[in-house]
């Protein structure tokens, strides 16, 4: 399976994501990770990353793309896997397409998750992680001062691009830069657009349907 789940921040890519990987068993790629990962270990790659990060812009196309190229460069990811987070740019969806040429790859699938805008600063607002596992709660699901993690143990923090000031950016930078990939995409035939206003189980179910069917846009 080759998958690109596309839509707005605070959608839940991520959580759909993790239920695809499990039904397909395939490499979750989200750039938004791997940048996490290299700012939290201040490579070179993340100290230039993390200001762009915090204020909620995008990080330069030619690092994202070259993070990507590295990915998807291996045996296990080539195959089978899940992109969460890019594209972001027409420039970016352009050199991946360059690079499925490359490594004579072929995408199934462009999953488009929407939900409105009031919704998406709501769940983003009240959305925290464990630093350690990753795991995603929103503030209903955690008691009263809970600081750790109910799997895991680790400390649960808010990520600092979902302060309002960031999110309403992010918003920004998504109509802008990234809604036009839409008709990029639409062009290929393999958009699926999915309501994401659904809980997250009805959801992911919205999207298997889809891909079983053998939807062909
Ligand atoms: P995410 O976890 O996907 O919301 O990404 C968090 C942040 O990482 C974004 O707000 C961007 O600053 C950066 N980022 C992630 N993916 C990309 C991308 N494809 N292009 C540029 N910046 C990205």
């Amino acid at each position: 399976m080759k998958i690109i789940l596309f839509g707005p921040p605070g959608v839940g890519k991520g959580t759909q994501a993790k239920l695809l990987v499990e039904e397909f068993h395939c490499t979750h790629i989200s750039t938004g990770d791997l940048l996490r990962e290299a700012v939290k270990k201040q490579t070179p790659l993340g100290v230039k990353a993390k200001s762009y990060m915090d204020a909620g812009n995008l990080v330069p196309d030619e690092i994202v793309i070259g993070l990507i190229e590295e990915v998807l460069s291996t045996d296990t990811a080539r195959d089978n896997f899940i992109l969460d987070g890019f594209p972001r740019t027409v420039p970016q969806a352009e050199a991946l397409d360059a690079l499925f040429a490359k490594l004579n790859i072929k995408l199934d699938y462009v999953i488009s998750i929407e939900v409105e805008n009031d919704e998406i600063v709501r769940r983003l607002s009240q959305r925290r992680l464990c630093r350690n596992c990753g795991r995603i709660y929103t503030l209903s699901q955690l008691a009263e001062n809970q600081t750790t993690c109910t799997m895991c143990g680790g400390e649960i923090y808010q990520r600092d691009d979902d302060r309002p000031d960031a999110v309403r950016r992010r918003l920004e930078v998504y109509q802008q830069q990234t809604q036009p990939l839409i008709e990029y995409y639409k062009k290929s035939g393999k958009l699926i657009p999915i309501n994401g206003m659904h809980e997250i189980g009805y959801v992911h179910k919205l999207i298997l349907d889809q891909i079983y069917k053998g939807y062909k846009g």
